[in-house]
């Protein structure tokens, strides 16, 4: 059986193997190939992804390219610049930007799949392990796939399940195999790159880590107790009081402040307020939790947080919430101030 894949869709499946044979020796090896006028070329287009994926821009760019690269060489300039990318991001040391990257290549593939042919996304879906059979998945399959997913309606108990097999539609296959391919790609980083090759990449990783600080600040804004939440206000509350902390009160407190940009130093401090404050048990379980393990988690949801009994005088704004992030961030952005200097609704409560 010959390759069913076309080249042109191998700009948007640069992870697959068939892929990574097209591309060869092309930029091999790597730091000699940098500098070359081709190197630039690669370097400028994996720069370009890092950014889209930290504004978490749409990959509407990758369509515009498929359209208008049709030679060889463009095609080897765009697998490249994929490799290089991961080359990037894993010299940063950043887990947020290697989460963003891995987002945007997964919604790369999943919009060449989207708009690809049946052969194109049966290939991927045996590549990934991800097949189902007549629109169904062994259950067991099912709960690996949505693991990382939060809404509701990939919650076992809300999905039709008959004889071990839970149904999906086309649709649901589809961002399915992009959650397969997200986390694969995230297990796959960081890359262990020599020094050189970073110190040659450096200019561009400052540039990038300072934009994925702007937009978080971007995002949320700096950093105010006042609007967090009634949950993780009442972690900080009972800290301050020396009450034990359960693990996932810790664990929401950490991913919690991590995700709105606080610093490691900064999320410390929180923890210093409580009595029995260990600072070397606290740096080992946010370090961990907010990625220096390899895996940076995600704050947990509103349904999750009242599982452990962590949600705690929920207010008005908590009905229009899933997550307590979302309600930080909502309620952030109405107390900013409106021309002439009010908020959009009035002072902060808190
Ligand atoms: S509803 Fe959500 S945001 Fe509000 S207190 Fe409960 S967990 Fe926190």
């Amino acid at each position: 059986m010959g390759d069913p894949l076309d080249q042109k869709d191998l700009i948007h499946l640069p992870f697959l193997k068939e892929a990574q044979q097209f591309l060869g020796d092309f930029a091999s090896p790597l730091d000699t190939f940098l500098p070359t006028s081709l190197g630039e070329r690669v370097v400028t287009r994996a720069y370009a992804r890092v950014a889209m994926a930290v504004r978490k821009g749409r990959s509407d760019q990758g369509r515009t390219l498929s359209r208008a690269t049709t030679d060889a060489l463009g095609i080897r300039i765009e697998i490249a610049s994929f490799v290089l990318a991961r080359i990037i991001v894993s010299c940063v040391k950043d887990r947020s930007l290697i989460e963003r990257l891995c987002r945007y290549e997964a919604q790369l593939a999943y919009e060449a799949l989207v708009e690809g042919s049946e052969k194109t996304r049966d290939l991927v879906a045996e590549r990934i392990g991800f097949v189902p059979i007549k629109g169904s998945v062994p259950v067991v399959m099912y709960i690996e796939a949505v693991a990382g997913l939060r809404e509701d309606r990939w919650r076992l108990v809300n999905r039709e399940v008959e004889g071990g097999l839970v149904a999906l539609t086309k649709i649901e296959a589809d961002e399915l195999m992009r959650e397969r391919i997200r986390v694969m790609l995230t297990q796959q980083l960081p890359l262990i790159v020599p020094d050189t090759v970073c110190r040659y990449l450096e200019p561009i990783t400052t540039d990038l880590l300072a934009m994925v600080k702007a937009s978080i600040l971007e995002e949320f804004g700096e950093i105010e107790e006042g609007f967090f939440p009634p949950c993780i206000k009442a972690i900080i509350d009972a800290l301050a009081v020396g009450t034990n902390i359960t693990h996932p009160g810790r664990f929401a407190l950490t991913a919690f402040c991590h995700t709105i940009g606080m610093a490691t130093t900064g999320i410390i401090e929180l923890f210093s307020r409580a009595p029995d404050f260990s600072y070397d048990r606290t740096i080992y379980q946010v370090e961990h939790i907010t990625g220096r393990g390899g895996t940076e988690y995600s704050p947990p949801s509103c349904a999750t947080m009242r599982t452990h009994g962590l949600c705690v005088k929920p207010d008005p704004l908590c009905t229009k919430v899933n997550f307590p992030i979302r309600y930080y961030s909502v309620k952030k952005k109405s107390h900013l101030p409106r021309e002439g200097g009010e908020t959009s609704q009035g002072s902060p409560s808190t």
